[in-house]
């Protein structure tokens, strides 16, 4: 018996666990967020924050990092020990997230520059008087003397709970997100001794999370990392031809309607790409960082609170960005690295429900990579970091194995081939691309020998194919022994062998500048060019396809996933419900899902509650949601 008790409370079916005095966090955990169980290694986080230990969480985005440091904030605040600061970039998100806590009964507030003086000082007032639990603020607010000796008082007077610092990689330069803010926060642990810390991030590999350890000191906190598996996320990688076209079929083959991040590189990019869509019947937004603050925030508030909303963005936008119901991330130029394309599929998908991360890769993402780290004002040591990252994508792009593997490979995790990516739903066919390889290197290399300048890629098939150009005639390149060996080759046959010789490396890119002052890129060997030459490293193509893979299509007026199961009287409550939620979501001001989940509506849907009772034990259903809105929710129900 005594065995027994040792098991998590979930690991018995609700009738038969034994009736233990529950602990103040799981207290918290049913009564303020509704929730029956904690997730993963969050209860294990928890107890240990709340005992007053330092703690760095490495979980993935919808893992569930915020109950990581909010339940601790209020267990901590009952038992006497004051305010939690929660460090957050997050200036636009602020107002959501305090008001999702406001929902659940929780007392919070933000300071960060969007409020007035006055609001400003109301919120240090209610700090002095030990009415908030949690108050979030920026890093740059944080710095500030008036707020430190605010932070020195309530220390002097125990009233300084916890610290917990959210997306703690932007205290790194190897993160994406760098904020130099971040750096100054190490403070924190000088001046506040004793008060625990709590740093959390999705984003994890090796470098960055030596540098978050070293630079907020906290060698001595116990590191939590969770599985960076998202199982519902679905990747795939298709070979670039037309990348407008393709996303528009990607897009009403199988997210009509939906909402969606489709990421560009450039900004130019964006607004094109963001008209194209809403000519194409879409409701699509652009967002980068060369829009007007207001225009991006409005933007932003449409994405979260409306439905079937497409943003079209540059990576300025999505960090903490929690929407549950975004059904696919696309990119149709491909990201720096592995973290920033993990974190950006990572927006996809957080309530649990099928998603796709789907992206267009092809030969000039390749170029233009490489080229934006050459021409990087960086020192050459970083560099060669940068570059080393962007090989570990470019190897994930090319391969025709499980990419899931290859994605939880590259965060440290052994896994087995996954069945929902694209590679394992259609196993690629693979054609040996080493002959095509030799015939371009030799190529590059008679080239350079004959007229002493390299050239770019389309020149380079075009002799391989024998094609008779101008410039052809211009350089004697007809007159070359490789001329037209490769004539049996289709362009993009050869635009694949060169694309993943340069993936990896077996054929390198200089750059040429003209007098004019325009330049272009060059191809030149390398290293690596010998081992193919020499026919020691075969290289492997997956044959180019056209049609996606397995449709999961749900068009039009179909209902959404979170309610697929219900009976058609439960569907008819679940429709009411939602327009009932987006009433009261209007009226406070903040995006639906902040008033109950689709999945909380769906469950209430498929109940029927008659009483309150009903209601009760329905995920997402806390105690103040239940006094809140419970009786409203009965008559929607009723009708
Ligand atoms: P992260 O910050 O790690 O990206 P969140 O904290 O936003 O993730 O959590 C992701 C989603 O999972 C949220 O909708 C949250 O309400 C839900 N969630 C987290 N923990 C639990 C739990 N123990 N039980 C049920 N739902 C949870
Ligand atoms: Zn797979």
């Amino acid at each position: 018996m005594e065995k027994r008790y040792q098991l998590s409370n979930s690991e018995f079916p609700l009738s038969l666990r034994p009736s233990l005095p529950a602990s103040p966090a799981h207290t918290v955990l049913n009564d303020v967020f509704g929730y029956e169980q904690f997730r993963g290694p969050q209860q294990a986080i928890v107890e240990h924050v709340i005992a007053g230990s330092d703690a760095l969480v490495l979980m993935p985005t919808g893992g569930g990092k915020s109950l990581c440091y909010q339940v601790p904030a209020i267990v901590r605040q009952q038992q006497g020990r004051g305010v939690t600061i929660v460090v957050s970039p997050l200036i636009a998100l602020m107002h959501d997230q305090v008001g999702a806590l406001h929902e659940a009964g929780v007392s919070a507030a933000f300071l960060n520059s969007t409020l007035s003086f006055d609001e400003a000082q109301d919120v240090e007032l209610r700090l002095q008087t030990g009415d908030i639990t949690l108050l979030y603020a920026a890093p740059e607010r944080l710095n500030t003397p008036r707020f430190l000796g605010l932070l020195d008082s309530l220390y002097q007077g125990g009233h300084l709970s916890l610290f917990a610092i959210d997306e703690a990689h932007c205290v790194s330069q190897w993160g994406h997100d760098f904020r130099p803010e971040y750096r100054a926060l190490s403070v924190l642990h000088e001046r506040y001794a004793g008060v625990p810390r709590i740093a959390l991030t999705a984003t994890a590999d090796d470098l960055t999370r030596a540098d978050i350890i070293e630079r907020l000191q906290l060698e001595d906190a116990r590191l939590f990392i969770s599985s960076f598996d998202r199982p519902n996320i679905r990747y795939r990688i298709e070979e670039k031809k037309d990348a407008t076209t393709q996303l528009l079929r990607f897009i009403e083959r199988e997210h009509a309607g939906e909402a969606g991040v489709v990421y560009c590189q450039s900004r130019k990019r964006v607004e094109e790409l963001a008209a194209t869509l809403s000519d194409a019947g879409h409701t699509a937004l652009p967002y980068h960082a060369g829009l007007d603050t207001k225009v991006r925030q409005k933007n932003q508030d449409r994405f979260l609170r409306e439905e079937g909303i497409v943003m079209v963005a540059t990576i300025a936008f999505g960090m903490g960005i929690d929407k549950p119901d975004v059904r696919f991330v696309a990119h149709v130029d491909m990201p720096k690295n592995i973290e920033g394309y993990y974190q950006e599929t990572g927006r996809a998908g957080r309530d649990g429900l099928n998603a796709d991360a789907w992206m267009a890769y092809g030969l000039n993402d390749v170029v233009n990579q490489r080229r934006m780290i050459d021409e990087s004002p960086a020192g050459e040591e970083f560099k060669q970091a940068l570059r080393g990252k962007l090989d570990a994508l470019l190897a994930l792009a090319e391969a025709t194995d499980c990419r899931r593997v290859r994605l939880l490979a590259y965060f440290g995790e052994a896994s087995t081939p996954c069945g929902n990516c694209d590679n394992c739903i259609s196993p690629p066919a693979v054609w040996d691309g080493t002959d095509a390889a030799r015939k371009l290197l030799s190529t590059i290399y008679r080239v350079q020998q004959a007229s002493g300048l390299t050239f770019g890629t389309g020149h380079i098939m075009d002799i391989v194919r024998g094609k008779d150009t101008e410039k052809v005639q211009q350089f004697g390149h007809d007159k070359l022994s490789t001329f037209g060996v490769g004539k049996d080759y289709s362009e993009a046959q050869l635009r694949g062998v060169l694309r993943q010789l340069l993936a990896t490396g077996a054929v390198g890119l200089h750059k040429v500048m003209l007098e004019s002052g325009h330049s272009f890129d060059t191809l030149g060997l390398t290293a690596g060019s010998r081992a193919v030459l020499k026919g020691e490293v075969p290289v492997q193509l997956r044959e180019s396809v056209s049609s996606p893979p397995a449709k999961r299509s749900r068009k039009g007026s179909a209902p959404p996933a979170a309610a697929a199961n219900l009976g058609p009287d439960a569907q008819v409550r679940f429709i009411n419900l939602k327009a009932w939620r987006a009433e009261v979501a209007r009226e406070h001001n903040l995006p639906a899902y902040v008033i109950f989940h689709d999945a909380t509506l769906a469950a209430i849907a498929e109940r029927n509650p008659a009483t309150l009772e009903d209601l009760q034990g329905i995920s997402g259903m806390g105690a103040k949601k239940l006094e809140a809105y419970g009786t409203e929710v009965l008559r929607i129900c009723g009708q």
